[in-house]
């Protein structure tokens, strides 16, 4: 079903990262008004500086954990700010307790106020190193408080009930999104993630690291096709969660050695230990975004690896070797 929401004016928090970047994009080709939200700990300004010249875009630098203004009306709020991988929780984890926990919890009184519908980017973190194999949404989870995800798991589980609570409790139109593993041109090139630490180390023709064996499991989904399942969910009534992701699983050894293949780097693959809590498999089971939303990944991975290592690869040099860039 097509919708036309154009002149709808649009908060999306964390508009400078991966994925709040390629919303903003979105909605502005929609017609939409975007405030666009950001505290730049972990985005970056390169990621939308494009859309400054938009008039129908506008931004504010803050940190959505602080009390939240916004004049004017809002129709939607997507709260997608948050560091999203586990060598950010390491290094900022009470911030990622915050920005899950009270800038949700900010958001949704915002909401209220607005009259705007609100959706929230949950993860398949909620999962936590799972018992169950697809993961539907009625799996609840095997997550481990005070481990090193612990921060992040909890704060997007806590995000969930408090979003669910205001649903419930208020009325209010929310929507919640249970994200897997994505990737695709914008993601930090440094965050420690298996698809830029692995592009990276080719880039700088250094040892692609896999952790463990190798032998855990992820299903990556292409960020336009992401972009594409939020898309259907805010714009669909359905307020239970939804997982978006694409089933196509792969272990982490296989995956770095397509990257060697894609790159055409002759270094070669070292292991290192295997993080705490690493979960050991994913991949979503996406039967309830097919019935409900008619959505599904239409991105093999081969095309979208493709695309993002071209992105990898215009990246200015010091970007890419911060340290030896520095050093000349
Ligand atoms: N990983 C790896 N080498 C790296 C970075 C990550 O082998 O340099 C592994 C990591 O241990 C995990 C998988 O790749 O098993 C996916 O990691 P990522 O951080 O991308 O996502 P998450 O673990 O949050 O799903």
């Amino acid at each position: 079903m097509k919708h036309d929401i154009s002149g709808k004016r649009v908060l999306i928090t964390g508009a400078a990262g991966f994925l709040g970047s390629h919303l903003c994009d979105r909605f502005m080709a929609e017609g939409c008004y975007v405030v666009g939200m950001d505290n730049l700990i972990t985005g970056s300004l390169s990621n939308i500086e494009h859309l400054f010249k938009e008039e129908r875009f506008e931004f504010y630098h803050h940190d959505v954990s602080k009390f939240v203004f916004v004049p004017g009306e809002l129709d939607y709020i997507l709260h997608f700010a948050s560091p999203a991988s586990p060598i950010d929780y390491l290094k900022i984890p009470i911030q990622t307790l915050k920005v899950g926990s009270l800038g949700t919890h900010n958001l949704l009184g915002l909401a209220r106020v607005k009259g705007a519908r609100m959706l929230i980017a949950s993860t398949s973190e909620v999962y936590g190193d799972p018992t169950v194999h697809p993961q539907n949404e009625d799996y609840w989870g095997n997550v481990n408080p005070i481990g090193p995800r612990g921060v992040y798991d909890e704060a997007k589980r806590f995000q969930e009930a408090i979003t669910m609570a205001y649903h419930t409790f208020h009325g209010l139109e929310t929507r919640i999104v249970r994200i897997f593993n994505t990737y695709g041109p914008r993601m930090r090139l440094n965050d420690g993630r298996a698809l830029p630490a692995f592009m990276g180390q080719a880039l700088r023709g250094e040892d692609i690291t896999v952790f463990g064996d190798g032998s855990q499991t992820r299903s990556f989904c292409y960020v336009d096709d992401l972009i594409e399942g939020i898309y259907r969910l805010l714009l669909s009534d359905y307020a239970l969660p939804v997982n978006i992701g694409n089933p196509d699983e792969i272990t982490i050894g296989e995956f770095a050695e397509e990257i060697i293949k894609l790159t055409g780097t002759d270094q070669k693959i070292v292991y290192k230990p295997l993080p705490q809590d690493d979960p050991k498999q994913r991949q979503p089971d996406i039967t309830r975004a097919k019935a409900i939303l008619g959505w599904e990944p239409k991105v093999a991975r081969a095309e979208g690896m493709r695309k993002t290592w071209e992105y990898f690869k215009t990246l200015p040099e010091w970007v890419i070797t911060p340290r030896e860039f520095n050093s000349k």
